[in-house]
């Protein structure tokens, strides 16, 4: 389990860092199983020029004539999708947005709003950082969350941790290697020390799972206490602010708990 993490974790930090050969082959960091050509996103040729590793379902090698790049699949992806879509829908989404929902959620690769809810474009507007940590002084995240409530007046906000999450595991073996993350997590670890009597009798697994969890329910109560949010109550304005989990392995999310005064 431990190599599983450390390789995941480790390669979400080379996303994150651009590889460490200074070469960032996308091609090796696109995943998919074995049996999703049949999924309904798919034309059933998108990767007809893509072999997978059946060992490990990343793509192995791109196999294009010449030099075409691998991120040239992305691209290639696009067009097909863009080539389905209504263009009478997308037009109309040219005139502004109005989502129904302020989604935050950790950078994972495997955890995609759009595809995990099948929402349309417009539908969420989205943050993302690693573990999904709000922290009350980040402008980043409080901008989000003011422009969500101010100018867009969305009435719920999705804040969605998941199991298997590398940064949460990063906290529970207190070495990442690394100094910007170490930073970064920081919250994690505090959740962590600040909830000791939750991990008693746990195994590792189910330590690494509850502590997902409290870190999502630690962003949630921040976002509910923001001033942003406790404004728009102020003004009358329903909010509330929905802590889930996602599961990986089954693809599905659970509500942890809703906070909404
Ligand atoms: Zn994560």
């Amino acid at each position: 389990m431990k190599s599983i993490v450390a390789s995941s974790f480790m390669l979400l930090a080379s996303i994150l860092m651009g590889g460490a050969s200074g070469h960032f082959n996308l091609a090796k960091l696109a995943k998919r199983t074995p049996d999703s050509d049949s999924d309904d996103e798919g034309s059933g040729d998108e990767f007809s020029d893509v072999e997978i590793d059946s060992s490990n379902g990343y793509i192995k090698e791109v196999l294009t004539p010449g030099d075409m790049h691998a991120t040239d699949v992305y691209l290639e992806k696009n067009k097909n999708w863009a080539a389905k879509q209504d263009i009478k829908f997308l037009a109309e989404t040219k005139d502004g947005q109005a989502p129904n929902a302020l989604w935050v959620s950790c950078s994972d690769s495997r955890l995609n709003p759009e595809r995990v809810m099948n929402t349309a474009v417009g539908e969420i507007f989205v943050h993302r950082n690693v573990g999904n940590i709000i922290y009350a002084d980040d402008d980043d995240a409080l901008s989000w969350l003011e422009y969500g409530m101010k100018a867009l007046t969305v009435e719920h906000v999705l804040v969605v941790g998941h199991y298997e999450c590398g940064a949460v595991h990063a906290v529970l073996e207190e070495e990442t290697g690394f100094d910007n993350l170490d930073r970064w997590l920081q919250q994690i670890r505090d959740v962590h020390s600040s909830n000791k009597d939750e991990f008693h009798g746990l195994d590792e697994e189910e330590q690494w799972r509850r502590l997902v969890e409290l870190n999502a329910l630690q962003s949630g109560q921040i976002i509910n206490l923001s001033p942003h949010v406790q404004n728009a109550r102020k003004q009358g304005k329903y909010v509330a602010i929905h802590v889930w989990v996602y599961d990986i392995g089954r693809g599905q999310l659970h509500e942890l708990d809703v906070f909404d005064q």
